[in-house]
Formats: structure tokens, sequence, C-alpha cells
């Protein structure tokens, strides 16, 4: 997907990776970096004052320490730490989704050379995902309505099979699917926190605030972001000051970068755009332009921002005029 892209020096390739072994990668890099690494423990609440910021963290067997640094980078998450202790979490208005997802064993993807892609199937309203984690493991999750979970009164595999059987593609992708482990459900994404920032505080990631996982955008939003706010920390060091103009341009940078994907999750719902999306004409290298921001090409100025209006816009006179032909979900 990301092969053909516009005004983008660098090369683009995405890899799909297990988690849990990604993430002890990276805390095993932070220590060895030099970080104090402190597993099992949690931070309940933080404050700051003039000079730095205090943070209270338990640990599992009941041990409470106060801890204090310079700055705070929040990255925890939907647990969203700092947000919810100031009360500025504000869910999106409309997506209001659930996931129920799981690993399967069996599940028929592509072929070579596209083994490894995600796959996407979109139903009128719900979609699923299919991620190839390794040669016979695949991720398969389903997006819906949370209303529609809720009413439908089903455990999260009843719902999930529910699903697979409304969708032929997906019935026959799943036919002679196994599953390893339970069928998870999670709810309440799409939310955003009014400020990125704070005295002494960055949010990053999830933290500062979480999307509908359609674009497979969060790990890199969590590192992009994370990237940004290190160096903003280490500018406001150096200055030997509070950071606040450095601090107000991370925000900027990373509130612009979501605003984006926040745009782009919002029209995925809409019928027009995936008309637009499934049926690209290569006029003005619009297609490449969508896969090179998709695949992360957040800085590429004007001829980019320029490309990505004009495909909104596009999206926007298919809706009343078509462009392409329509699609029916039936
Ligand atoms: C259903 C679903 C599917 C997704 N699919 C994809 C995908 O295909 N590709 C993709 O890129 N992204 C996907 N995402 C999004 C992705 O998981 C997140 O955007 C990403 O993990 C954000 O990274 P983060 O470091 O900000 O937060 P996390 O990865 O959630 O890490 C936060 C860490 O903080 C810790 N923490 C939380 N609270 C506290 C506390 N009080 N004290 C101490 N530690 C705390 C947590 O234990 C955790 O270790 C998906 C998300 C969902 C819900």
């Amino acid at each position: 997907m990301f092969s053909e892209k516009a005004g983008s020096p660098r090369e683009w390739e995405a890899i799909q990776v297990e988690r849990a072994t990604f993430d002890h990668l990276l805390i095993k890099h932070a220590a060895a970096a030099g970080a104090e690494v402190r597993e099992g423990w949690t931070v309940s609440s933080f404050k700051t004052d003039a000079e730095g910021v205090n943070i209270k963290a338990h640990a599992g067997n009941g041990e409470v320490e106060s801890l204090r640094g310079k700055f705070l980078i929040d990255a925890s998450g939907r647990g969203n730490v700092t947000g919810n202790q100031e009360g500025i979490r504000v869910m999106h208005p409309r997506l209001k989704k659930l996931a129920v997802f799981g690993h399967f064993y069996g599940v028929r993807v592509d072929p070579e050379p596209k083994a490894n892609d995600t796959i996407i199937v979109r139903m009128e309203n719900n979609w699923f995902w299919l991620i190839p984690l390794s040669r016979d493991k695949v991720r398969v999750g389903c997006v819906m309505d949370k209303d529609e979970f809720v009413s439908a009164k089903q455990t999260p595999d009843m719902n999930f099979d529910r699903n697979v059987q409304c969708s032929k593609p997906m019935r026959e992708r799943m036919a002679e699917a196994r599953a390893i482990g339970p069928i998870q459900a999670t709810a309440d994404f799409s939310y955003r926190n009014k400020r990125f920032v704070g005295h002494r505080l960055l949010r990053v990631g999830d933290a500062a605030g979480f999307l509908d996982p359609i674009f497979s955008a969060g790990v890199f939003l969590a590192m992009h972001s994370g990237k940004l706010a290190a160096e903003a920390v280490m500018k406001s060091l150096d200055s030997g000051q509070d950071g606040t103009r450095h601090l107000l341009a991370y925000e900027k940078k990373v509130y612009d970068a979501m605003a984006f994907y926040w745009e782009m999750v919002e029209k995925f719902y809409t019928t027009p755009f995936m008309e637009v999306f499934l049926e690209p004409r290569n006029r003005f290298h619009l297609p490449a332009a969508v896969n090179a921001v998709l695949a992360d090409e957040l800085e590429g100025g004007w001829s980019m921002r320029w490309r990505m209006r004009m495909f909104f816009w596009i999206i926007k006179l298919q809706a009343r005029w078509p462009l392409v032909p329509r699609i029916s979900f039936n």
C-alpha cells in the first residue's frame, strides 16, 4: 500500500509486530540507554510547581513512593493519568465504537506477495481488520457501534461470530480459523484531551488522544509524539527554564498530526469516502499523497497539504454528484 507515494524522500515500510515482544524490546532499550525502569508500579497522581513535578507511585506490594523530576511525560496510554486527574478528556461526539478481537490460526490471508498485508473488510456500519503476525497467526478484530454491542446482549465471542457470519468475505476467510485464547472486547476509543501540555507536563501517544484504529496509526503517533516530546524536554532543560515555548510548539505539531488522522477516521465511516478511496484516479498524484500521509509522512509541507484538502473536497463532491461509481452494501 505504501509503495506509491508523493514528495517523500524516504522509503516507507510497515511492519506487523506482536505488541508484547515489541514493547519488551523498547523497555529493554530504554534501560540500556540509562533510564531507571520500574515495572509493576502505578502512578496515581501528579502535582506540578515552579521548579518541577511530583508524582505518587504505588508498587504491587503496597509500597508508596513520591518521585520528583523537572518535567513529566505522561505516556500512560488510555489510562490517561494526567488528563483524567485534570478532567480534560473529551470523547468523540459520534464515534462511540467498540472492538471485539482475538488471535487465530488458519485464517485465509491473501497469497504471496501480499500474504503479510493487513486486510480490511468493510461492512455498512462495521469493519474487520485481519493483521498477519506470523506465517500462521492472524489478529482479527471487528469494530462496531457500542450501542449495537450493548443491544445485542451477546458475549464478545458470540458477537464476533455473528459479525463474521454477516459477511461473505469474512465467512470465507474464517472458515477454517481456530481461536488462540479468548475473544476480548474494548470500548471507549476516540477521545482527545483538551490540552496536550501543561506546566512542565507533556502528554504523548494515547495519553494525548486516541483514535479509532482503522488506519493503524496509534503506535506510530505514540512514537512520533514521544520523540517530539523528548526533543522539547531536552531543549527546555538546555535553556534552564520551564520550556513553555517548546512545550507549546510540541502541542501544535502533535495536535496537527492527530487532527489529520481524526478527519480521515471520521470520513472513513461515510460511504462517499469508501467510494473515492476504493476507486483511486491518478490525478494530481492524489493516491500517492494519501498513501504517503497514511505511511506517516506528516511533514510533507504544502504539496502534501493541498492534495489532502483536495482529497477531502472530492469526497464532499462525491456525496452529491457521483464522480466514481456508488457502492451498495447489500
Ligand atoms: C482494538 C484496538 C486495536 C488497535 N490496533 C492497532 C494497530 O493495528 N496498529 C496500531 O498502530 N495501533 C493500534 N491500536 C492503537 C495502539 O494500541 C495505541 O495507539 C498504542 O498502544 C499507544 O501507545 P501508548 O504508548 O500511548 O499507550 P500504551 O501502549 O497503552 O502504553 C501505556 C502504558 O502505560 C501503562 N500505564 C497506564 N496507566 C498507568 C499508571 N497509572 N501508572 C503507570 N503505568 C500506567 C500501561 O500499563 C501501559 O504499559 C489499537 C488499539 C485498539 C484499542
